[in-house]
């Protein structure tokens, strides 16, 4: 370690790189439940060539490198679990250029996402990918994560817009994969493989992303349910009379329970779900859409249908939306969040499942989020420390595996994850993944851990 360290104090500025003392501890943990570690350095890279530097530093004397963006990571991919460097991109944070007229942006990768809306949308563009975290997660962990959000229903997520990647492997070499267009078939797709690998292949340098004009006007909707059962057969409904949404969002009872002082909305007390939905276009097309969506969820069985078009009543939902996670953080001593997905017509089996598991154990199971990917956030609270919510936890993965779905829809494998990789992919599937993983990083020093469980390197150096 040492001796990686001397070498990357010769590539970088002098206060680029923290060696001692409790500034270490801020990149510790990230928005995970998993236990801190703190790293024994971190490069504060400004630069493609700093990268490379320290990566062939590290990659040489075999200290373990972990990426890190904003730390909102859900699963641990943040925490530097096997001890070694931490690269923060806090000073690569810049919108480098942006070309309404081509359609891309090309960002570094430490921009929050939030900014680059706001740029994105100040050039008359649009990006939609709007992840939950998107006042604080950076562009870069959206990357390698695949991140996604209420609009990925709409739109697709960030995988769809990346056109392309400047990305150093372990060794310190920089490729630049992918193009600027938005057509292209040269070669591998290897911006798709880079895209969600959680910084175990690559890290990434630089973006090109690719924006769409701007919708001219959105229409949201909340629907009214008095049973969850009714989530699925609403949204066909919708689905089947041509209401093309950007996004259906489910809060279920229990979730329903916590934001219903915020909301700002009038709700009957029978109100047991709500699906907040959202359509957009030109202002006339959004306005036939509202109407025909208050219509047909009415004759499908809602309670009622409230239309929260007007900005501050609209701010007012999505606040409480964007805050259920805190919400529910605090309503238990223990808390942890899955994002599985299921086929959307068996959210119902899905949601019932969390249900029977509240009723019968002393973990609760509220469940909320993207309802109309099937992308469910069912969360675990409890109360006792010492119970062992684990087989909890594998119940719900199982049943998301039978039901026809997979582990995780948006926040990847991370730690958390990995010891259930193996019940969704068979073992040529990950032999394969780990031949990948050779190719690009032979000495298995980026993200040690993640994804693959058993190649934690624990107190490694
Ligand atoms: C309140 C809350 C709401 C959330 N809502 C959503 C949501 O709606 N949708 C969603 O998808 N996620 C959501 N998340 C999870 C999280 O915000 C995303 O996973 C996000 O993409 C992580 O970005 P980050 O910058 O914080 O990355 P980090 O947490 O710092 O890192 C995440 C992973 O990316 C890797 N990484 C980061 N930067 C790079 C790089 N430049 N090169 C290579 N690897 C890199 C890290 O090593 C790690 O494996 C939410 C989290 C919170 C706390």
């Amino acid at each position: 370690v040492h001796l990686a360290l001397s070498e990357i104090s010769r590539a970088l500025p002098s206060d680029a790189l923290i060696t001692s003392g409790a500034a270490l501890d801020a990149y510790a943990s990230d928005a995970s439940e998993v236990a801190p570690v703190t790293p024994l350095a971190v490069a504060k890279v400004a630069s493609t060539e700093e990268i490379s530097a320290v990566l062939r530093a590290c990659n040489r004397h075999g200290v373990p490198v972990t990426s890190r963006g904003a730390g909102t990571s859900r699963v641990g991919g943040a925490v530097p679990a096997a001890g070694g460097l931490v690269i923060s991109f806090e000073r690569m944070n810049r919108v480098k250029h942006i070309e309404a007229n081509d359609g891309l942006a090309v960002v570094e990768p430490g921009v929050v996402t939030g900014e680059l809306h706001r740029s994105v949308e100040s050039a008359g563009a649009f990006f939609p990918p709007d992840p939950n975290s998107w006042e604080s997660c950076t562009i870069g962990g959206n990357v390698a994560t695949n991140a996604g959000g209420p609009r990925a229903l709409g739109y697709g997520v960030t995988r769809d817009y990346v056109l392309g990647l400047e990305a150093v492997t372990a060794d310190g070499t920089v490729l630049k994969v992918g193009r600027r267009t938005r057509k292209g078939v040269t070669g591998y797709d290897l911006v798709s493989l880079l895209v969600g690998s959680e910084g175990t292949l690559a890290v990434v340098s630089e973006i090109t992303l690719g924006v769409v004009r701007k919708p001219e006007a959105v229409g949201t909707i909340v629907i009214v349910l008095d049973d969850e059962s009714r989530v699925h057969p609403c949204l066909n409904a919708l689905r089947s009379h041509g209401v093309a949404l950007r996004c259906a969002e489910l809060l279920d009872s229990h979730t329903l329970a916590l934001v219903r002082p915020k909301a700002g909305l009038a709700l009957p007390d029978r109100a047991k779900a709500l699906l907040i939905v959202e359509v957009d276009g030109d202002a006339s097309t959004v306005e036939a859409m509202v109407e025909r969506a208050g219509n047909v969820a009415l004759e499908s069985g809602a309670l009622d249908v409230l239309v929260a078009t007007e900005g501050t009543r609209r701010e007012a939902l999505w606040k409480s939306r964007r805050e259920l996670s805190h919400a529910l953080r605090r309503a238990a001593a223990k808390k942890l969040s899955e994002d599985v997905v299921v086929p959307p017509s068996k959210l119902g089996e899905l949601i019932a499942f969390c249900r029977r598991t509240t009723e019968t154990s002393p973990v609760r199971m509220p469940a909320y989020g993207h309802a109309g990917d099937g992308n469910l956030h069912v969360n675990l609270l409890w109360d006792d420390p010492e119970l062992d919510v684990e087989p909890q936890v594998r119940r719900l993965f199982e049943e998301t595996i039978r039901l026809g779905g997979t582990l995780s829809g948006e926040h990847g494998i991370g730690l958390l994850k990995a010891p259930y990789l193996p019940l969704e992919q068979s073992p040529d599937v990950i032999a394969l993944e780990r031949r990948i993983k050779d190719v690009f990083d032979p000495n298995r020093i980026l993200n040690p851990g993640k994804i693959f469980a058993d190649e934690r390197r624990h107190g490694d150096c």
